[in-house]
């Protein structure tokens, strides 16, 4: 089956910064988490999928359809959960809902009711003088309630409280259960990650890191702890960001059969690598070892 969402080769140059080549496939029915460091390019993604950001190059597929010559189809398809909501602000919820649901041909009036009301939405209450926390669940309520194919969500729990940012990821789960719906959420808090998602993509200023399942991600990456003097260029190519301390150094290898075979008889300590660690050490440059302890001097 195609994939809901399909990125080749995207490119998009803003001044100072660029978009690279940045390709991705997200299955239907999984949840993907987009991560990366700030201005790292997750929300001109995000934008760039719903056209709100015109891309330079590549190409863009939502269902299969073009996401722009497609525009409007792909447009409906897609549910957009924000940081930031601010739609029909004057507007009350009710009202709001009543103006955006003939866009969607899709719409499930009684459906937005019965989540305005599990949200705890105040109906009659200003979309402008709504809480953060509640504007998003009233975002989440609209594109639920037009049963998108595909929730974009960006930084869709920074700023929540921990109650229903827990609330927030779980629905989540929910939501892809049935298969019809899948998620691409971007955010920088790993731990969303390691509950929910299945894929993980990972951007660094501009550039795709890597964009694989979970699971494949904590089999593939390990830490390796040993001495400085173990640090050869050979053994450098294979490590993904070194930390010097006091003891020796600390990264991490997508290669461990490689890096054993160079190393054999060396003393190499091996730990499992939590998803945190392998955004931290792949988001260090390979030469550019970080040194909690000088033993240059
Ligand atoms: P954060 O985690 O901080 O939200 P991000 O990964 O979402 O960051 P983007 O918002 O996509 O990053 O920004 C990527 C880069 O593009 C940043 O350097 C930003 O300053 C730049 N940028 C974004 N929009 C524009 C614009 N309209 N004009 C010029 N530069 C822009």
């Amino acid at each position: 089956m195609e994939p809901i969402l399909e990125l080749r080769h995207v490119t998009k140059a803003y001044e100072g910064f660029t978009l690279e080549d940045v390709s991705f496939a997200l299955p239907r029915g999984y949840i993907m988490g987009l991560i990366g460091p700030n201005g790292a390019g997750k929300t001109t993604i995000v934008k760039s999928i719903l056209n709100l950001v015109r891309i330079d190059g590549g190409e863009i597929r939502v269902a299969g359809l073009d996401h722009r010559r497609d525009e409007v189809d792909v447009r409906s398809r897609i549910g957009f959960v924000h940081e930031n909501p601010r739609f029909h602000d004057a507007l009350t919820v009710e009202r709001a809902a009543a103006v955006i649901a003939p866009f969607y041909p899709t719409w499930d009036r009684a459906e937005f009711g019965r989540l305005a009301a599990e949200f705890g939405l105040p109906r009659r209450q200003r979309v402008r003088t709504l809480s953060r926390g509640q504007r998003t669940r009233f975002a989440l309520a609209v594109a639920l309630a037009h049963r998108a194919e595909l929730l974009l969500l960006d930084e869709p729990s920074s700023g929540l409280d921990p109650v229903f940012r827990r609330e927030l990821l779980d629905r989540l789960s929910g939501v892809i259960e049935g298969g019809h719906t899948s998620v691409l959420f971007s955010t920088h808090i790993t731990a969303d990650l390691d509950r929910i998602a299945d894929y993980v993509t990972f951007v660094r200023q501009g550039r795709l890191v890597f964009s694989a399942a979970k699971d494949d991600v904590r089999e593939r990456w390990v830490l390796v702890k040993g001495g400085t003097e173990l640090l050869t260029d050979e053994v450098r190519a294979r490590l993904a960001g070194i930390v010097v301390h006091e003891f020796g150094f600390t990264a991490l290898t997508g290669d461990l059969a490689g890096l054993r075979a160079l190393l054999a008889g060396a003393q190499l300590v091996v730990e499992p690598a939590t998803l945190e660690d392998v955004l931290f050490y792949t988001g260090r440059r390979a030469h550019d070892d970080l040194r909690l302890y000088d033993d240059r001097r």
